[in-house]
């Protein structure tokens, strides 16, 4: 039998099940899929090794949603400061100090209370799974994979794995960077895998909660810390992140949890507190990758499943939510105005939005990739000059930070300049 929906979500992880919920609360009837089961959150649990530096503009977006205040109420760590500086030794070490290539975004300076949040994946997603169940226009399919997709003019249907079918007048792609819905579509992806891999780790610090999250840059990649909640008896938890060669992660992986903390402590800035504990530690792969189109008749691409990013400013969800909304208001205004779901020269205006803006923050992540990974004199200099020109003018430092935080969606000029010089980035 067929179970008929106005919209039909393949995937609810966050970004997923945020469009669920939004497009719920505006009425439509929404069928959400997932393959997963229900995310799971008690308060002695330790974190998800999974976690998000969510922006200014995302809290905006979950508060629409009615999740923020959940979230809040779970776990989540707000940051008022955001430091990034190179490590890297180079010709011009003894010539410019380290200093000149730190650039520091605080609230302060924007009139803000905080740059953003650092929470949990499992957080976010519970939260958004709640207030998707909660509207009665939202039929939730948890344990169920996507095997089959039907896509053509006039409708499209989904398969589940234990049989069931769902239709809708459209089909929305929110499964990730593997996207099943994406390949039943046809649809391709430009891709570049990086060299480096990122590992997370799960450690707990001595100290009070920071409010301050960091990267340093090395040639061998960025090394990131990302304050979490307290642990109690005068210590916290945070998330480190390490990007290095898949060899080099492999080794620090197989290392004992006292050696590998003996290894954090002397590899990382000396800005990381003393490490108490390390609890979980993964590993991922990282690659740039966009959706050579979002839209295929009925089928619809957001979040990781049109495009993943180089995860080191932490923007890949921020973008996925942002997608959500777009999609949301888009198909609002069909709604309103008596119009097909999938009508081509709607779901147009959704890419036309989002695509430019996705690939406006790839290219940004990839100018740090490039230049910070680089050893060669001439891109080290650059590098220093183009932040140390960012930190020498306080508008230009600001516009960083607010494009960072999702609240400006214009690339800052210096940014824009040096992506246009960089190979292999035309083609997104
Ligand atoms: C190391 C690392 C650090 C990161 N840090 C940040 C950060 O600080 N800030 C940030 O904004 N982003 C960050 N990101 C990126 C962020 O995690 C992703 O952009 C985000 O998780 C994408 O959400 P999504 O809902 O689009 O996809 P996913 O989270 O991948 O969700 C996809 C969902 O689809 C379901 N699914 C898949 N296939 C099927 C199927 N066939 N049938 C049914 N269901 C299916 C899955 O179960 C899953 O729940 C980071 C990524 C990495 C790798």
């Amino acid at each position: 039998m067929t179970q008929a929906f106005d919209v039909v979500i393949v995937g609810a992880g966050m970004v997923g099940a945020a469009l669920a919920a939004g497009l719920g609360r505006s009425g439509f009837r929404v069928g959400l899929v997932d393959q997963g089961g229900a995310p799971s959150f008690n308060a002695s649990q330790a974190p998800d090794i999974r976690v998000s530096a969510l922006s200014a503009g995302s809290e905006r977006y979950l508060t629409e949603l009615g999740a923020w205040h959940d979230i809040l109420a779970m776990r989540a760590t707000p940051y008022t400061r955001l430091a990034v500086w190179d490590e890297a030794d180079h010709p011009l070490s003894g010539v410019l100090p380290r200093k000149i290539a730190e650039v520091v975004f605080d609230a302060r300076n924007l009139s803000a209370s905080h740059l953003g949040h650092i929470v949990e994946n499992r957080v976010t997603q519970q939260a958004l799974w709640t207030c998707a169940e909660e509207q009665p226009g939202v039929t939730l399919f948890a344990g169920h994979a996507v095997t089959s997709l039907g896509n053509n003019e006039h409708n499209a249907t989904v398969t589940l794995d234990d049989g069931t079918e769902l239709s809708g007048e459209l089909v929305v792609g929110a499964d990730g960077a593997s996207s099943g819905v994406r390949s039943l579509a046809g649809i391709g992806v430009t891709r570049e895998q990086y060299q480096q891999q990122a590992m997370v780790i799960s450690v707990r610090y001595q100290g009070a909660v920071q409010d301050i999250t960091w990267q340093g840059f090395y040639p061998s990649g960025p090394r990131a810390f990302l304050p979490l909640h307290s642990a109690g008896h005068g210590e916290s938890w945070a998330s480190l992140v390490w990007y290095d060669s898949p060899e080099e992660l492999a080794r620090l992986k197989s290392l004992d949890d006292s050696i590998l903390m003996a290894e954090i402590q002397n590899a990382f800035p000396p800005e990381l507190p003393l490490l108490t504990h390390i609890d979980t530690k993964a590993s991922f792969p990282i690659a740039r990758q966009h959706a050579k189109t979002y839209v295929n008749n009925r089928v619809v691409l957001v979040g990781d499943a049109a495009h993943t990013i180089n995860p080191l400013a932490g923007q890949g969800v921020n973008l996925g939510f942002q997608d959500a909304r777009c999609l949301q208001s888009v198909l609002r205004e069909a709604r309103r105005a008596g119009s097909d779901l999938a009508d081509p020269a709607r779901l147009a205006e959704y890419e036309h939005q989002r695509r430019p803006a996705n690939r406006r923050m790839m290219l940004a992540m990839d100018v740090f990739y490039h230049l910070f990974s680089n050893r060669t004199p001439p891109l080290h200099l650059l590098r220093n000059l183009g932040l140390g020109a960012a930190k020498a003018m306080p508008f230009a430092r600001n516009r960083v930070a607010k494009y960072a935080m999702g609240i400006d969606d214009k690339l800052p000029p210096v940014i824009r300049q040096l992506a246009e010089r960089l190979p292999g980035l035309k083609q997104l």
